[in-house]
């Protein structure tokens, strides 16, 4: 899934985590951090990766091997697992400790990072398996979970708006929350991200195809028509014009 998405994704946790009547840009940032942390792993197709970073690394596989390969380091493998995400939530917890931040988020900030990481593992497992077949959701055992094809890497217009609009529900609950104070505040907003993550959950599963492939050079670029055909399809036109302009001005694949 593309950074946008899981971005936001990230986001949305941060705020419903933020509360109980204060938004917190720590927590925030957490979880959009929880969120982009696993795809980590792509950094050996960064340009540099073979010439500074293999070397200190003691790696002598070219970056483009390791990206495509099943190395526990390679892209989807145990970054994209429920132990990293345990792992590195204890990490968060243990800086949280070290820095005595105030205790309302000695507990609210790793589960921000927690719940954020879970969503990347979440979009990604519906992702075509292509070479990995998946994601190594349960690191260590070499089993790769999902890979369903379920949804293309992007074109996701659908998803993302679904994620903004409940981002923008969370933002106004606490934007009301001087008027409409109330102790269930935690609950209506746990309510809000349960019934966006069965929207989200709804839209994935209802996609009319699958997007596995193994042969990139025949089937990618059709396959990459194909989505957004398909967000043509679910999408009303002008809505779709606006995720297509909007898309078309970003710098990155969305
Ligand atoms: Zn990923």
């Amino acid at each position: 899934m593309d950074i946008i998405t899981h971005a936001t994704a990230g986001a949305v946790a941060g705020v419903a985590l933020s509360g109980p009547m204060r938004l917190s840009p720590v927590i925030i940032l957490t979880g959009i951090a929880g969120a982009l942390l696993p795809d980590i792993d792509a950094v050996s197709l960064w340009s540099g990766f073979d010439k500074y970073m293999a070397p200190s690394m003691g790696i002598d596989k070219p970056g483009w091997g390791i990206y495509f390969s099943k190395y526990w380091y390679s892209h989807r493998g145990f970054f994209h697992s429920i132990a990293a995400a345990a792992l590195f939530t204890l990490a968060v917890h243990m800086i949280v400790c070290f820095r005595r931040l105030p205790f309302i988020r000695l507990y609210r900030i790793p589960s921000a990072f927690f719940t954020a990481y879970s969503t990347h593992l979440y979009l990604d497992y519906h992702t075509p398996g292509y070479v990995w077949g998946g994601i190594n959701l349960f690191w260590p055992m070499n089993r790769y979970s999902g890979g369903t094809g379920r949804v293309w890497w992007w074109n996701n217009y659908d998803i993302f708006l679904i994620l903004l609009f409940t981002l923008a529900i969370l933002l106004f609950s606490f934007a009301v929350k001087a008027r409409l104070r109330t102790k269930y505040s935690a609950s209506i907003r746990f309510i809000i991200c349960a019934a966006c993550l069965s929207f989200i959950t709804f839209q994935i599963y209802s996609r009319s195809f699958r997007y596995d492939y193994k042969n990139f050079r025949k089937e990618y670029i059709k396959l990459e028509e194909r989505s957004v055909y398909e967000q043509k399809r679910i999408l009303p036109a002008p809505l779709f014009n606006v995720m297509k302009k909007f898309d078309s001005l970003l710098p990155v694949n969305f």
